[in-house]
């Protein structure tokens, strides 16, 4: 890509933050003569990322010439057991081996396993440490599919609000970023639009200058809640309640559209039937707002125009978060807020991007396998329980076993992905990761918590250094990735690696010569002609690409004189056509499936409301930090300062901590019956009283090499099968002499 003002010495390359944001921002590279990136820097032609990164990415090129970059392929050295490893002196439990040996040792050992324990006691495990389109599956998936291996199903993240947002319009659509500047009021429900959908921001700053309001729903009070005109603290978990309690407020207040009702949904006398139910006082009683507050919230939600709801992923990572989701989502169909341009709500925009997944995923391949079928799916939420295989040896597994009646897991295969730091129930996936008799393979760019139980660590490379195409969750255009620099070492890309083990292993499929080119027209069914033959993405050929970067959706080309805006118009595709109040498709599985057609408030298990409050009365919120992405960036000095302030910290209300004899700063000790974890009390008022917060972190960047998933649970979301890392209960006590001892000596923190 030329730019004006670079010298002729200098290249610029069109890149897309491959990081899990809904951002997707287009990142400018500048190469110099010797093929070193010198800056990275927003795109400005780019309407949504507009010519800026966050500060996580802003200082990219410290991760990607990190000297902890991992840059040759290694092997553990024999006799050393799996387990964590000092940070800084991970390499002395490995030695350096060539692509070649490690390879051929890793093809070799999976045909074995395959042979003796049959391909499905291969697992792969990889989620979103790319959201590139071919990064996150393309390779890898014809690769596992061929072999036979077990498929994941990869719910840790997004699936309960997926489906609930589907069972309510049957394809995630929403409301274009550009367009909430012209929002009157801005509900953020559970969304940190600062802290990490920043490219939002702008929109909403924009909205503000025009008279708008913001309003954030959120347990904790983030930099977004900070900001706000109205912060509402609810309890965790309570979110469909609050959204029942509004609808119950609008209907009596007759602030529904009855006309976008009438002609756009499905369900609504038993919507309006089941809302009557859910009283102020009585949803009062949940969240911890009280009932005036709810009533004011429906109105100024429902009489003000455009109103949007820009809602994120935090509020289905409950038990009962799919529910949540799914009432929420009804909001703007009650109020006939997609009516007005910027109104309306967004959980997402993936469903406008319709790739040839057949194409990339081949999934005939699995016809070829020795199966002669597709595998068994193992859920990632169930990592721990699928390694530990809990109910070996006691007479047959448990119906609800993640493994089924298959083989126990042999091998893990794990990319994009560190779930020795980010899957729930750590320290049963840490004891499964242990096991000696697992063979563990980990394809990433640093040492992990993760890579400490590998017998194979593989270097991978940054979306610098291979090509890939990438739409967005939060935005509808489409992007190239072109390769701006050589990979440092020997690193090497998804679609390389399961290319070549697919060579190694025997498998003469022409689909693995594929080239990440190849890849790219594949996704976006370039046709004969040059165009892309997929839906919405008609007019854009791969020329195109290379010379704009990205290329808006077709709905999206033109958006001040044809705006989009979602559901003006059906059918949709539901099973009535229409926005489902009521789902039949959840009515069709019939009572015994135990899922309500209507939504329900019902309290989670482990919540202050079950009985588990008896024992851990406190609710925690394993947080995400603004200046990382899950577990990635955690290990870099510059992030990490960014994050000072609540590093090893367990945020408290003072009065839970004053009733439990803790002042600012003591050592306190977290636990529940999964895990204990040592971290220094910080008083929060701002947090509702019963409820506690600690950040993500990499494990064995904490106190005892555990992080806050040594508390939480592998129980699955009400729908999508999803993790319910916000559902946790857990109780907290001011640490002895004896921990404060023993985190002294593992953590040399005696400053
Ligand atoms: S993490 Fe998000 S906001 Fe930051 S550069 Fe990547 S896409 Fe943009």
């Amino acid at each position: 890509m030329p730019a004006t003002d670079t010298p002729a010495t200098l290249r610029v390359v069109h890149t897309v933050c491959s990081h899990d944001c809904p951002d997707s921002c287009g990142v400018l590279v500048t190469v110099n003569e010797q093929g070193r990136a010198i800056k990275v820097a927003g795109d400005p032609a780019h309407p949504v990322t507009q010519g800026f990164l966050c500060g996580k990415v802003a200082k990219y090129l410290d991760r990607v010439y990190a000297p902890s970059r991992l840059l040759y392929p290694l092997k553990r050295k024999p006799n050393v057991a799996k387990g964590p490893l000092e940070r800084g002196r991970e390499h002395e439990a490995f030695e350096r081996v060539s692509w070649d040996e490690a390879q051929d040792a890793i093809a070799a050992k999976l045909k074995a396993i395959a042979e003796e324990f049959g391909p499905e006691s291969i697992l792969p495990y990889s989620y979103a440490g790319t959201i590139g389109v071919l990064g996150y599956g393309s390779m890898d998936r014809r690769f596992f599919h061929r072999l036979g291996a077990s498929q994941l199903d990869r719910t840790i993240c997004s699936e309960a609000g997926g489906v609930a947002w589907n069972l309510v319009y049957g394809k995630k659509l929403g409301t274009p970023a550009e367009d909430f500047r012209l929002a009157k009021l801005i509900v953020a429900w559970g969304a940190n639009i600062h802290g990490n959908n920043v490219h939002l921001w702008p929109m909403v700053e924009q909205a503000r200058r025009n008279g708008g309001r913001l309003i954030v729903i959120d347990p904790y009070r983030t930099r977004t809640a900070a900001l706000a005109d109205w912060h509402i603290a609810i309890r965790p978990g309570t979110d469909g309640a609050l959204a029942l309690g509004m609808m119950h407020v609008i209907l009596n207040e007759g602030l529904e559209d009855r006309a976008y009702i009438a002609e756009m949904t499905h369900g609504f006398e038993r919507l309006a039937e089941r809302a009557r139910e859910y009283t102020p006082e009585r949803v009062a009683a949940w969240t911890g707002m009280t009932a005036a507050e709810v009533e004011q919230l429906a109105r100024e939600y429902a009489t003000t125009r455009p109103a949007v709801i820009r809602l994120n992923y935090g509020v289905q990572r409950a038990e009962n978060g799919g529910t949540a989701v799914r009432a929420i989502a009804m909001l703007p169909a009650l109020t006939g807020a997609w009516k007005h341009r910027g109104g309306g709500g967004s959980l997402s925009t993936s469903g406008a991007f319709q790739w040839d997944r057949k194409a990339l995923d081949r999934p005939d391949l699995a016809l070829k396998s020795p199966l002669g079928r597709l595998a068994r799916t193992v859920n990632m939420c169930s990592l721990g329980e699928a390694l530990e295989d809990r109910d070996q040896g006691s007479g047959g597994r448990d119906q609800k076993s993640p493994l089924g009646d298959g083989p126990p897991v042999k091998a893990l295969f794990v990319y994009n992905s560190n779930p020795g730091a980010v899957a729930p129930n750590q320290n049963a996936v840490k004891t499964g990761m242990a096991r000696a008799d697992l063979f563990t393979v980990v394809h990433e760019q640093f040492f992990t918590d993760t890579t400490d139980y590998a017998d194979y660590v593989l270097p991978a490379t940054t979306f610098l250094e291979h090509t890939d195409v990438q739409g967005a969750y939060g935005h509808y255009f489409v992007q190239l990735s072109q390769q701006a620099i050589a990979p440092p070492g020997e690193a090497r890309p998804n679609v390389w690696l399961f290319g070549e083990l697919a060579r190694r292993m025997g498998f003469e499929d022409a689909c693995f010569g594929d080239s990440e080119m190849d890849l790219v027209a594949q996704a976006l069914g370039i046709g004969p002609d040059g165009h892309s033959t997929r839906p919405e993405m008609e007019h854009i050929t791969l020329d195109d690409l290379k010379r704009d970067g990205h290329i808006p959706l077709a709905f999206h080309r033109e958006p001040e004189t044809k705006p989009f805006q979602p559901y003006l118009s059906g059918p949709l595709p539901t099973p009535s056509g229409k926005i489902e109040f009521y789902s039949e498709t959840l009515a069709a599985q019939g009572p015994d499936a135990g899922l309500d057609p209507l939504p329900a408030f019902v309290p989670n298990v482990e919540s202050r409301f079950g009985e588990l409050a008896k024992r851990f009365p406190l609710e925690f919120l394993s947080r995400k930090a603004d200046n990382y992405m899950n577990s990635t960036f955690a290990n870099l000095d510059g992030h990490r300062r960014m994050e000072a302030k609540t590093n090893q910290a367990l945020e408290i209300h003072p009065a839970d901590a004053s009733a439990r004899g803790i002042a600012e700063g003591d050592l306190v000790r977290i636990w529940n019956d999964r895990g204990t974890l040592l971290l220094k009390a910080m008083l929060n008022a701002s947090l509702p009283p019963g409820v506690v917060a600690g950040k993500l972190d990499w494990a064995k960047l904490s106190a005892g090499g555990a992080n806050v998933n040594a508390l939480t649970s592998e129980r699955l979301t009400d729908l999508g099968a999803g993790a319910t890392f916000y559902s946790a209960l857990v109780e907290v006590e001011k640490a002895g002499t004896r921990d404060l001892g023993n985190r002294i000596r593992e953590q040399g923190l005696a400053s």
